[in-house]
Protein backbone atom coordinates (compact mmCIF):
# COMPACT_ATOMS: atom_id res chain seq x y z
CA UNK A 1 0.00 0.00 0.00
CA UNK A 2 1.11 3.61 -1.12
CA UNK A 3 1.98 5.88 2.30
CA UNK A 4 -1.51 7.54 2.92
CA UNK A 5 -1.54 11.14 4.37
CA UNK A 6 -2.56 12.70 7.48
CA UNK A 7 -5.81 11.60 8.98
CA UNK A 8 -8.91 14.25 9.90
CA UNK A 9 -11.42 13.86 12.23
CA UNK A 10 -14.99 15.67 11.36
CA UNK A 11 -16.75 16.48 13.80
CA UNK A 12 -20.14 17.61 11.38
CA UNK A 13 -23.24 16.95 12.28
CA UNK A 14 -23.85 14.35 9.02
CA UNK A 15 -20.47 12.86 10.13
CA UNK A 16 -21.65 12.25 13.83
CA UNK A 17 -24.94 10.54 12.59
CA UNK A 18 -23.04 7.86 10.12
CA UNK A 19 -20.11 7.11 12.45
CA UNK A 20 -21.89 7.66 15.71
CA UNK A 21 -19.29 9.70 16.85
CA UNK A 22 -16.95 11.28 14.45
CA UNK A 23 -15.70 10.89 11.30
CA UNK A 24 -11.81 10.25 10.85
CA UNK A 25 -10.37 10.48 7.12
CA UNK A 26 -7.29 10.33 4.91
CA UNK A 27 -7.51 11.57 1.17
CA UNK A 28 -6.05 9.35 -1.59
CA UNK A 29 -6.44 9.91 -5.28
CA UNK A 30 -8.77 7.74 -6.81
CA UNK A 31 -6.19 6.99 -9.44
CA UNK A 32 -4.34 5.01 -6.56
CA UNK A 33 -7.11 2.96 -5.41
CA UNK A 34 -7.78 0.04 -6.13
CA UNK A 35 -11.90 -1.18 -5.46
CA UNK A 36 -12.51 -4.89 -5.03
CA UNK A 37 -16.10 -5.56 -4.17
CA UNK A 38 -19.39 -4.05 -3.52
CA UNK A 39 -19.81 -0.27 -2.67
CA UNK A 40 -22.96 0.78 -1.94
CA UNK A 41 -23.31 5.14 -2.40
CA UNK A 42 -25.53 7.10 -0.40
CA UNK A 43 -25.48 10.28 -1.93
CA UNK A 44 -25.42 12.38 1.10
CA UNK A 45 -25.70 16.18 -0.70
CA UNK A 46 -25.11 17.55 -4.05
CA UNK A 47 -21.73 17.81 -3.70
CA UNK A 48 -20.59 14.71 -2.15
CA UNK A 49 -21.37 10.96 -1.60
CA UNK A 50 -21.19 8.27 0.70
CA UNK A 51 -19.35 4.82 -0.20
CA UNK A 52 -20.69 1.78 2.33
CA UNK A 53 -19.01 -1.80 2.37
CA UNK A 54 -22.15 -3.58 0.38
CA UNK A 55 -21.65 -6.35 2.98
CA UNK A 56 -20.92 -5.65 6.18
CA UNK A 57 -22.22 -2.17 5.78
CA UNK A 58 -18.96 0.04 7.02
CA UNK A 59 -18.79 3.07 6.15
CA UNK A 60 -15.66 3.00 4.17
CA UNK A 61 -15.50 6.13 1.99
CA UNK A 62 -16.80 9.85 1.28
CA UNK A 63 -16.18 11.52 -1.67
CA UNK A 64 -16.52 15.43 -2.80
CA UNK A 65 -16.42 14.40 -7.00
CA UNK A 66 -13.02 16.30 -6.62
CA UNK A 67 -10.72 13.27 -7.62
CA UNK A 68 -10.11 12.41 -4.38
CA UNK A 69 -11.59 9.18 -2.03
CA UNK A 70 -11.24 10.07 2.12
CA UNK A 71 -10.99 6.76 3.02
CA UNK A 72 -12.30 5.63 6.92
CA UNK A 73 -9.30 5.40 8.84
CA UNK A 74 -10.50 2.90 11.19
CA UNK A 75 -11.67 0.73 8.22
CA UNK A 76 -8.29 0.18 6.86
CA UNK A 77 -6.47 -3.00 7.75
CA UNK A 78 -3.30 -3.72 9.97
CA UNK A 79 -1.31 -1.09 11.01
CA UNK A 80 -1.38 2.11 8.78
CA UNK A 81 1.56 4.07 9.97
CA UNK A 82 -0.75 7.20 9.57
CA UNK A 83 -1.07 9.98 12.31
CA UNK A 84 -4.43 12.41 12.93
CA UNK A 85 -3.48 16.24 12.33
CA UNK A 86 -6.08 17.78 13.09
CA UNK A 87 -10.17 18.19 13.43
CA UNK A 88 -12.71 20.50 10.92
CA UNK A 89 -16.48 21.20 11.84
CA UNK A 90 -15.52 21.03 15.80
CA UNK A 91 -18.18 24.19 16.34
CA UNK A 92 -20.60 20.82 15.46
CA UNK A 93 -19.45 18.28 17.79
CA UNK A 94 -21.44 16.28 20.34
CA UNK A 95 -21.58 18.25 23.75
CA UNK A 96 -20.64 14.89 25.43
CA UNK A 97 -16.34 15.33 24.53
CA UNK A 98 -13.87 17.94 24.10
CA UNK A 99 -10.80 16.64 21.99
CA UNK A 100 -8.00 16.36 24.55
CA UNK A 101 -10.02 15.07 27.32
CA UNK A 102 -8.07 12.93 29.20
CA UNK A 103 -9.74 10.07 30.19
CA UNK A 104 -8.86 6.64 31.02
CA UNK A 105 -7.85 4.16 28.61
CA UNK A 106 -8.29 0.12 28.50
CA UNK A 107 -6.97 -2.49 26.88
CA UNK A 108 -9.91 -4.17 25.74
CA UNK A 109 -13.20 -3.47 28.09
CA UNK A 110 -13.99 -1.27 30.94
CA UNK A 111 -13.49 -4.60 33.18
CA UNK A 112 -10.09 -4.63 32.05
CA UNK A 113 -6.18 -3.29 32.38
CA UNK A 114 -6.11 0.57 31.62
CA UNK A 115 -2.84 0.99 28.89
CA UNK A 116 -1.58 4.47 28.43
CA UNK A 117 -2.99 6.79 25.76
ZN1 LIG B 1 -18.14 15.57 8.31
Amino acid sequence: MAPLGAVTACHCTQCRKITGHHSAAVPVAWQALTVTGDITWFESSEAARRGFCGRCGSYLIWEEHDGLAYLSAGAIDGDTGMRMDGHIFYADKGDYYHVGEMLPCFAAGRSGPEVAP
